[in-house]
């Protein structure tokens, strides 16, 4: 069985509300670095390999992300 991986739910993600500066606090955490924003204000993209730890999931406040 494949592990599972953080998905961002783009329906929830909104990067106004969860921090003042439009800096995803849950791409900021990803001790990997495969959550990334691309720019301030925009929602969070994987890249690379998610090792499934869901520090992301955590950090989000608006719980926009699913282990799947
Ligand atoms: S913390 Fe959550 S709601 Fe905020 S930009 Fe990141 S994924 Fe979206
Ligand atoms: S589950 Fe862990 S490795 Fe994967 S995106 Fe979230 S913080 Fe990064």
């Amino acid at each position: 069985m494949a592990k599972p991986m953080a998905v961002v739910d783009y329906s929830v993600c909104d990067p106004g509300k969860c921090s003042p500066d439009g800096v995803c606090p849950a791409a900021k955490a990803c001790p990997q670095k495969t959550l990334k924003q691309e720019s301030r204000g925009e929602p969070p993209v994987q890249f690379g390999m998610c090792k499934g730890c869901a520090t992301c999931v955590t950090a989000c406040p608006l719980k926009a992300i699913k282990m799947m």
